[in-house]
């Protein structure tokens, strides 16, 4: 099943610039999708139209369309659109407006008609998934930078949405709090089967993680597909190369030098088994 469908989708923002065009791509349910190109690509403006805040929010001109679990988002109110599709922003602290961890996370569910005992255990079980037990009763403003974002997720989780789409999720955070919150967006997809979308324009965070990658340039999507096809790709078409992890650099460079085709390589762990697979089959060749 399709989570998203892009299909030829353009836009411009009400000054008429047009800054999607012609997007086609489309989103398997229970996929972890990476959407990456350099700044000002187009990266959030899709994510904003898979939310509904564009064209809703925003206005513009767009043609195409964006199909959500087969609605339209044009057709869809944002309302509705949120039972599906959580949104995480660019700038999620913004998204914290309670004193409390549990205020918090009940604060999102004050809309859906829920009674309180169904908001106790919604709060519970959200807080669960982002392992913010315990947490309850504290101040927002005592949590770290990590544990923030955790809480954000946890408000947007308790909606249940199938579909889950965060920009940048981890621009504000040190490589240990990047790597908690990937491996937290990954147990979420694996144990809950929960879409993910992510913009990302360090490709080596979230190569680990991702299995696909949308690439977005000018507007345009360039290619979609493994995250091995796109690196091959914007590799051969040197396009948006400095975003090519130096690993999957050193890769690329000696299946171009020696012929010799790697599998795929997601870390360094993979890196070392492969360059020996290398190294012997140069051995057994001069021996
Ligand atoms: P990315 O996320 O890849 O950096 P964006 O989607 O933020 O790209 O921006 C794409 C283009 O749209 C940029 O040229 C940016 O200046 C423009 N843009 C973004 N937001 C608005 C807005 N609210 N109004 C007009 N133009 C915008």
């Amino acid at each position: 099943m399709t989570a998203i469908t892009i299909d030829q989708f353009s836009y411009a923002y009400k000054n008429n610039q047009k800054v999607l065009d012609n997007i086609n791509a489309v989103i398997e349910e229970g996929s972890f999708t990476a959407v990456i190109g350099p700044s000002g690509a187009g990266k959030t403006t899709l994510c904003l139209a898979i939310a509904g805040a564009v064209p809703h929010y925003y206005g513009g001109s767009l043609s195409g369309n964006v199909l959500v679990n087969g609605m339209s988002v044009r057709d869809t109110t944002m309302p509705d659109l949120a039972q599906t599709v959580g949104t995480v922003l660019q700038d999620y602290e913004t998204q914290l407006v309670t004193m409390t961890v549990e205020e918090e996370v009940a604060f999102s569910l004050e809309n859906i008609g829920l009674d309180r005992g169904q908001i106790a255990t919604c709060v519970k079980e959200a807080l669960a998934k982002v392992g913010l037990t315990g947490f309850e009763r504290k101040e927002v403003s005592a949590l770290s930078g990590g544990q923030r974002q955790r809480l954000v997720i946890a408000s947007v989780l308790a909606a249940n949405p199938k579909i889950l789409v965060l920009d940048e999720p981890t621009s504000a955070l040190d490589p240990e709090g990047t790597e908690s919150i990937y491996q937290l967006l990954s147990d979420l997809n694996k144990q809950y089967s929960i879409t993910i979308v992510v913009v990302e324009h360090e490709t080596a965070k979230i190569l680990p993680y991702a299995d696909q990658f949308i690439l977005i340039n000018g507007g345009k999507c360039l290619q979609s597909g493994y995250p091995a096809k796109v690196l091959t790709y914007m590799w051969k078409h040197k396009i948006y190369t400095e975003a090519i992890p130096p690993l999957w650099q050193l890769k690329l460079t000696l299946e171009d030098k020696t012929g010799f085709q790697f599998a795929d390589w997601k870390n360094e762990d993979d890196a070392a088994s492969e360059l020996r697979k290398l190294i012997q089959k140069e051995a057994s060749i001069s021996a």
